[in-house]
């Protein structure tokens, strides 16, 4: 059975001491309504700033099903790329995920789709989960070519991989004109590209391993949006951006499988 996860990516918000009081709460909410015992049995990741990680994943190790990730790490092990962060310096942490192109990097940091792969590999060789970010952009949801958009992403980012090393990937669909927006995706456009990203999965591995595939939904979910984007049968869970940064409104989503 796949696995339901609400994830908060805090992008660059938050000083050290805001980050280390939104993750407590969030630790404190998870600890009074053990995840297990809510519907979907969800886990709950905390995608933070580098600065905050080590302490953000130093709190929730302690919390059955909470966790911790990075937004981005560098392609190459180590050495001289000033200003970045290798896999092995995220898993040092204690964090394990890391975020894979997110639309933000690949719009404003130029990250290519090799780049990505790239990405995916190096944390998959230090033990990080990547959630594998996908999704069109509006004009080419208006020129109707959102399917082949996300294919092209899939394919040349993670479809190389082996089946066993997908088996260890998490894809959030993000439409980029919903991410920020305050426009979210209909409950009906989600489950149509979460089936179709499925479809694509099970012709390329097999029917188990796109079955097993968590499937998260991003863009402008939020508190009051949540319950019916996660009632549709391919969403699995949502990647949170400007609602996650809210202890309350992050933890209603939680509630909202
Ligand atoms: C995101 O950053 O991944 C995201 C989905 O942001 P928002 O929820 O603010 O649209």
């Amino acid at each position: 059975m796949r696995k339901k996860i609400v994830a908060g990516n805090w992008k660059m918000n938050l000083t050290l001491e805001e980050g280390i009081k939104l993750s407590s709460e969030i630790k404190d909410f998870v600890k009074n309504n053990p995840l297990d015992n809510l519907p979907g049995k969800p886990e709950v990741l905390m995608f933070t700033p580098f600065i905050h990680l080590t302490a953000v994943a130093e709190n929730a190790a302690d919390v059955q099903g909470l966790g911790a990730g990075a937004q981005n790490c560098h392609t190459e092990e180590k050495g001289a790329f000033t200003g970045e962060t290798s896999a092995a310096m995220i898993k040092s942490t204690g964090a394990e995920n890391v975020l894979v192109g997110h639309s933000e990097r690949r719009s404003y940091f130029g990250e290519t789709d090799q780049v990505l792969a790239q990405k995916t590999e190096i944390a998959l060789k230090h033990a990080l989960r990547p959630v594998f970010c996908c999704g069109e952009v509006l004009d080419e949801r208006n020129a109707e070519k959102h399917f082949d958009v996300v294919k092209e992403q899939l394919e040349k980012g993670l479809f190389w991989l082996s089946e066993d090393e997908f088996a260890k990937v998490v894809i959030a669909y993000e439409p980029v004109w919903a991410i920020g927006t305050g426009v979210t995706a209909s409950p009906e456009q989600a489950q149509e590209m979460h089936a179709y990203i499925r479809k694509i999965i099970g012709e390329k591995y097999n029917a188990t391993v796109a079955n097993n595939t968590t499937i998260l939904y991003g863009g402008s979910c939020n508190a009051k949006n949540a319950a019916e984007l996660f009632a549709k049968e391919d969403v699995d869970g949502g990647l949170i951006g400007g609602a996650s940064l809210k202890a309350d409104d992050f933890c209603t989503i939680i509630k909202s499988f």
